[in-house]
């Protein structure tokens, strides 16, 4: 069946007419999204529902499942006050709530693709999502092509005619390359085929997907929603075109999240909006120190005048946030991974680990090796960097001390 898509301007009805959220500022609508407190004795926040039964009064309502709530797996208060905050956030029909971001893409994914379809993944995509597409999607009959990030409107001529849906991600994971999310949603929907988005970096605070034409928009709550490194949990935004295939595939593969990580989240995003801004400036500054110090090649952070897809940056994006990767300047790359290894050693308040989003720096040594089109870059070890919401200058000289690590290697 045809989908029908909405164009990228028009909006979306239930999210204008619920609330006039959208003349409000984005940490207003933080602070007051998805909980009416005197629906609950007047709280200011949402009950934490353990539930999986449900009880009805008589068999009638019963057979019939007349009631709000009927089973856990379906939605309890808790999930339904974090899903209503998102569709306020994103401008979505309807938000899936799931045990983690991975599943936020594993779960639309399978709701969209049968044996002997096809789908376009972006080749700088977080690196799990290829994984999927590689062994189970591929085991189940489903065939993948990776695209460049900057094929733009070209991705047309990759669009066969079983192709059922292409999943962006901007900027990309590791190498933030910018895509041109309007011209691809754009080549997709003339062939009646679906656009996911992996929108985890930016959040609906600064690149609402569905605006755009997005039909499903993904986010690693985990992430920026939580900000704390403490929970895992993915959400998953569609619109009136993608909204009843999305909500079925949860049920039926019956991924619900618990209620206490959704509470977490809940209690996160009442902060996201201050403390991403924090993250931006702090990321911004901390990029451009870094352009102009020794034993740095390049600096990979679109909302940098130098970022080759900056224009598309600042046309799209209302905001960047706190995460950028360095290339650090190795032209022999026998050394990669000693200078890596060297700078990563060398860092005293950044922490090494995986994830991020919370408020602890955060740095990692990015793996590239997966990359099919979009080759990384050659003039040295790509090194990802989380900024928390530590002091820069604090983070500075400790980037400096680790820069000066890797010039003795
Ligand atoms: C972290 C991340 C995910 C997955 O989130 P988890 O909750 O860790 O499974 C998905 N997409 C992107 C871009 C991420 O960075």
């Amino acid at each position: 069946m045809p989908h029908q898509f909405k164009r990228r301007t028009s909006g979306n009805r239930m999210a204008d007419t619920a609330k006039t959220t959208e003349k409000k500022g984005a940490n207003t609508r933080l602070a007051h999204a998805g909980y009416e407190p005197r629906g609950f004795h007047g709280f200011v926040n949402p009950p934490v529902v353990h539930a999986s039964t449900v009880l009805y009064p008589d068999a009638r309502t019963m057979e019939a499942r007349d009631q709000k709530y009927t089973y856990g797996l379906r939605g309890t208060p808790t999930t339904e006050a974090l899903a209503s905050a998102i569709d306020e956030l994103e401008g979505s029909a309807g938000t899936i709530i799931v045990p983690s971001g991975l599943a936020a893409i594993t779960v639309p994914f399978l709701g969209v693709l049968s044996a002997g379809d096809h789908v376009l993944v972006v080749d700088s995509v977080y690196s799990p999502t290829r994984n999927f597409c590689d062994t189970m999607l591929k085991r189940m009959g489903v065939e993948t092509t990776y695209y460049d990030p900057r094929i733009g409107s070209s991705i047309a001529e990759l669009i066969r005619d079983n192709t059922k849906l292409v999943h962006t991600e901007a900027p990309g994971s590791n190498t933030f390359e910018m895509q041109d999310i309007p011209a691809i949603v754009d080549a997709a929907h003339a062939r009646g085929v679906l656009v996911s988005m992996d929108n985890t970096w930016a959040t609906p605070l600064y690149f609402r997907a569905l605006d755009f034409g997005v039909d499903l928009s993904i986010d690693a709550a985990t992430k920026y929603p939580s900000g704390a490194s403490d929970v895992l949990l993915g959400t998953v935004s569609a619109n009136e075109a993608a909204w009843a295939d999305l909500r079925q595939s949860q049920l039926t593969l019956g991924v619900c999240a618990g209620p206490d990580d959704c509470y977490l989240v809940m209690r996160g995003l009442r902060s996201m909006g201050v403390r991403l801004e924090r993250h931006r400036l702090s990321a911004l500054d901390l990029a451009e120190r870094l352009e102009k110090a020794e034993g740095v090649a390049r600096v990979l952070h679109p909302g940098l005048a130098s970022h080759p897809d900056h224009a598309i940056f600042k046309r799209d994006f209302s905001g960047s946030s706190g995460i950028f990767s360095i290339v650090l300047d190795a032209p022999d790359p026998e050394t990669h991974r000693a200078k890596a290894h060297a700078f990563l050693d060398a860092l005293e308040i950044f922490g090494l680990g995986y994830s991020w989003g919370g408020f602890e720096s955060l740095a990692v040594h990015a793996s590239l090796d997966d990359r099919t089109v979009a080759k990384p870059p050659e003039e040295g070890p790509v090194m990802r960097l989380q900024i928390g919401l530590e002091d820069p200058d604090d983070l500075m000289r400790d980037l400096d001390r680790a820069l000066e690590a890797t010039a003795s290697v």
